[in-house]
């Protein structure tokens, strides 16, 4: 066989050769990396595969020659009904021309052959999902020259069979299983295990045996015909865009059904040639740890998907270096070109030809967060790309699985096969946990208080259980999505849950789960992935995350482009000093009421909600004054030098009291057994617990709604903030407390508490003689709140958004209601002739509603702003932490998101990938200005 060069001659079939990189305004060299525009534009006509293979035989790179069909063929194919232009195959046959005199072979020769592949490669990858022949070219001619050529019979036949199979699969549809039962069979009568084990006499019965499959199975001659072949493969790698397992693919993975398949068609090298031949496949560094190590398999004297395929088990890459070293070096040399020419870690599919070396695919290569961090920061240390090129690389929503602890793959995998998947709900907050199963909030903080890791397993949670979830690993629900009360706070905490997991039967009052054959009871050992959604029997070992430096320096870099600043949602002093040392530069949101759920607290609110009385009511919260300030107190502390946003009272009473039905069964409980003073209690209670009973309180009394009518919860709130804020003063820490009224929809509701309150800040500070640097200000969370922001301006200091509240209202959906409908939604819903339509492609309380919830965003930002200039306006609320409403954060121009303390680090990634996309923007813009 003539060796096998390359220079230039990947070609598309409009005779495009894409070698010229508009952007830097000259043809790519062997060490020009082509601008991401280029490259783009690449796989967008070429598809990824056909874009690898012009830039990698561009940098230099040793690639059989041939050629690509470019997308827009596939989408005319498709716009044609299923036909191809008239002259579409003499385009191919010229460009097969080129290929064929630049290696001094012709296709179907029967002196000297060549043989091509027919590849499938779309823009974006789709594994597994499209086809790929191999050696085509064979017929009963050319066999004979490729045996002859290579002295090998035992090879030629080899390859015929394996194209005979292929093309029947692929072409014609004929299961693989009857090519699989007649070589089973005869190699079976030969005693042999292994294909290459079959002697030359039996391959060539095999071949016999595989055409007449063809006429039984589709009444069809094996077309000897090589541009038959190829005509017709071609057609097929088309056809397969659109099989039912490909389309699937592609609505799961959001990808564009318009793009079309690119078709490439290159000469073949052989693998499987004999001893001093292999195919295989690496990575330039590990994918799972990023560590700048060579990372790979490959097998000797094989073919294609062999090495994958698992028949035979591949020999790790370093290998290599001891079989065949001038291979491993050179296999070396060109990870290296490879990596500096795309600047970034590749997955590389190559084959060796009798000790020759070629690539025949390149690609970018998929990797864990941890890897990717590794790989970006490793990547600008090695000077191959930039700064803001490491901070847009990683995917930022990602981030903080680094933060959490994590099972072992290998623990996880033998569990799974010892059947201990107990079942898999939904990957509500990623991390893993494990340890014994409670069911009672109470119960799991009395083990916790005692030592024990515990797993707090419920239908549902509400506030009341908030307790348990801070003392439990993690948390299991039967019922509710990934906006679920447990969910949100799950994932605000940073503690690991799966939702909604419904095959798990539990009862609470036995105390059981039941699932998949097992039956669990409190205080057996369970395990949770958070990220996959899995529960295991039994308890799999955590590993605690340390945070790599790696992480640290990437944020670093992101830290000095964005403009954006990141705050933290948190209520206690431990949350706020985690999101500080993750970078948090400020709270945005205190909820006071989390402090009034606390044990020794609660008590107390409720006394004071059932006091009939001001004074009642004042006598209690007196008590709780005290309570707050040391909260207070530890906040401020924490924070020094950085602004707090605290809200006050939000949430309806009744959320204080039990629940009407407990109680209720309580108080039938006390009067069989006769009058008691008890039982009066109880019914004290029971009577205001149906007083306060409210058919809708997402939209009843609370919010800045109660604190007009009960004006003295908000004074001792006041109170207890500036006090807390003199004491530390007076300690030498910095405070600025920024005070937000909460619901407000009607300027004068505003103007009415903010006067209360401000003389009450005003009497503690004029009592203390000292001044305290403070802001009053709202949240914008009714849509008319956002509709009159200009009046509101006028009274509030700073707006903060509370877009959870916010999407509520603007979208009528009811965060605890609509799981039954969201899901669906996105999923899409059937018609009546069986067409489905995704109504929805996000949950708009997980990414930010732009077109809706946005404009009555930007109005309020506009408005605002024309009002008070300079306004201060931020986010608090889940979209705070999410990139996606974080980029619109950065466009609509905000001064601030907050998000939970462990989305810290993904809010200040993504805050930076915002920024250098809205340069690139006015760039752009600038440009097409001119
Ligand atoms: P996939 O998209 O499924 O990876 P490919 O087009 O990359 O499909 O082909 C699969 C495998 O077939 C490649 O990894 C390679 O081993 C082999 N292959 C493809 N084209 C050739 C060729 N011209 N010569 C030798 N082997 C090839
Ligand atoms: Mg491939
Ligand atoms: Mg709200």
């Amino acid at each position: 066989m003539t060796t096998l060069t390359v220079t230039e001659p990947i070609i598309d079939a409009r005779n495009h050769i894409f070698l010229f990189d508009e952007a830097a305004g000259r043809y790519l060299d062997r060490t020009t990396r082509p601008s991401a525009a280029v490259q783009n534009r690449m796989r967008t006509d070429l598809g990824g595969k056909g874009a690898g293979l012009v830039l990698m035989s561009a940098s230099g790179v040793n690639v059989p020659p041939g050629f690509t069909i470019d997308t827009e063929m596939c989408r005319l194919y498709y716009a044609n009904g299923g036909k191809l232009p008239d002259d579409f195959f003499d385009v191919v046959l010229e460009k097969l021309s080129v290929v064929e005199q630049r290696l001094g072979r012709k296709l179907g020769d029967p002196a000297n052959p060549l043989f091509v592949s027919v590849r499938s490669g779309a823009k974006v990858s789709m594994p597994g999902m499209m086809d790929t022949v191999l050696n085509l070219g064979q017929n009963d001619t050319t066999v004979l020259a490729l045996a002859a050529e290579t002295g090998n019979e035992r090879f030629a036949w080899d390859c015929y069979r394996r194209f005979i199979q292929m093309y029947g699969d692929v072409v014609l549809g004929i299961a693989k299983d009857h090519f699989g039962e007649i070589l089973d069979e005869v190699k079976s009568r030969a005693g042999v295990k292994q294909d290459y084990e079959l002697s030359v006499a039996a391959l060539q019965e095999v071949v016999a045996r595989y055409k007449a499959l063809y006429i039984k199975v589709v009444n069809a001659e094996f077309p000897g015909d090589v541009q038959t072949q190829l005509r017709t493969t071609i057609e097929a790698v088309f056809k397969s865009w659109n099989t039912e397992r490909a389309v699937k693919y592609r609505k799961l993975k959001d990808i564009d059904h318009a793009l079309g398949t690119a078709v490439t068609v290159q000469s073949m090298v052989f693998g499987n040639m004999d001893e001093r031949s292999a195919t295989g496949v690496c990575f330039t560094r590990n994918p799972s740890t990023g560590e700048n190590v060579f990372y790979g398999e490959y097998l000797v004297n094989a073919q294609g998907e062999d090495v994958v395929a698992g028949t035979r088990t591949p020999n790790p890459i370093a290998k290599l270096g001891d079989e065949m070293p001038e291979v491993y070096e050179e296999l070396l040399e060109t990870r290296t070109r490879l990596e500096q020419f795309f600047g970034d870690m590749q997955d590389i599919e190559f084959t060796i030809q009798q000790g020759r070396l070629f690539i025949l695919q390149t690609r970018n290569g998929a990797r864990t967060i941890a890897s990717a961090v590794r790989v970006a920061v490793e990547l600008v240390r090695e000077g191959l790309i930039s700064e803001n090129d490491a901070v847009r690389r990683v995917d930022a929503s990602q981030l903080d699985q680094l933060l959490l602890p994590s099972f072992d793959a290998a623990q996880v995998e033998a569990a799974r096969k010892a059947g201990r998947l107990l079942g898999k709900g939904l990957a509500a907050s990623p991390g893993a946990a494990q340890g014994r199963i409670v069911f009672n909030p109470d119960e799991a903080v009395d083990l916790a208080e005692a030592g024990e890791k515990v797993i707090l397993v419920r239908i549902e949670t509400c506030p009341d259980d908030i307790h348990g979830m801070h003392a439990a690993r993690g948390v299991v629900t039967g019922r509710g999505g990934m906006t679920s009360h447990a969910a949100v706070v799950a994932r605000g905490m940073g503690t690991p849950c799966v939702s909604g997991c419904e095959e798990l039967v539990i009862d609470l009052v036995q105390g059981t789960i039941q699932a998949r054959g097992h039956l669990l009871r409190k205080g057996d050992e369970l395990s949770i992935d958070g990220a996959t959604g899995e529960i295991f029997v039994g308890a799999l070992p955590t590993r605690e995350a340390d945070l790599p430096s790696d992480y640290q320096t990437l944020l670093s870099w992101a830290d000095a482009v964005r403009v954006l600043k990141v705050r933290t949602n948190a209520d206690t002093p431990e949350d706020a000093a985690r999101a500080r040392a993750f970078g948090a530069e400020g709270i945005g949101l205190v909820r006071t009421e989390h402090m009034f759920f606390e044990e020794a607290r609660l008590p107390v609110v409720q006394a004071m909600i059932l006091a009939d009385s001001l004074a009642g009511r004042e006598a209690e919260l007196a008590k709780l004054l005290p309570m707050q300030r040391e909260d207070f107190i530890g906040l401020f502390r924490v924070m020094d030098g950085l602004p707090v946003t605290i809200r006050l009272l939000d949430p309806p009473l009744h959320e204080f009291l039990p629940k009407w039905k407990d109680l209720y069964a309580e108080v039938f409980a006390l009067r069989a057994q006769g009058e008691s003073h008890e039982l009066h209690e109880k019914e004290a209670l029971l009577a205001r617990v149906e007083a306060l009973h409210e058919v809708n309180p997402m939209m009843g009394l609370r919010g800045c709604r109660l604190g007009l009518l009960y004006p003295e919860v908000n004074v001792m709130q006041v109170r207890a903030i500036f006090e807390a804020a003199i004491a530390v003063q007076q300690e030498g820490v910095e405070v600025y407390p920024e005070i937000m009224i909460p619901l407000v929809g009607h300027v004068l509701e505003l103007r009415t508490a903010r006067k209360v309150l401000e003389q009450v800040a005003q009497s503690v500070m004029d009592e203390a003689g000292v001044h305290v640097p403070y802001k009053f200000g709202t949240m914008i969370e009714v849509p008319r709140a956002a509709l009159i922001a200009k009046q509101l301006a006028a009274d509030a200091e700073f707006f903060s958004f509370g877009t959870n509240d916010l999407t509520q209202l603007t979208c009528g959906l009811s965060r605890d209601d609509a799981s039954s409908f969201l899901r669906p939604y996105q999923d899409g819903v059937e018609g009546l002739n069986g067409e489905r339509t995704q109504i929805l492609t996000q949950d708009p309380f997980v990414v930010l509603d732009r077109d809706g919830v946005g404009v009555l965003m930007r109005l309020a930002v506009m408005s605002g702003r024309a009002a008070r200039s300079g306004m201060k306006i931020g986010i608090c609320g889940e979209h705070g932490g999410e990139p996606n409403s974080i980029a619109f954060a950065a466009e609509l121009g905000l001064d601030y998101v907050s998000c939970s303390p462990y989305r810290t680090g993904v809010a200040r990634l993504a805050a930076a990938q915002a920024q250098l996309l809205l340069e690139e923007r006015q760039v752009q813009e600038a440009f097409d200005r001119r």
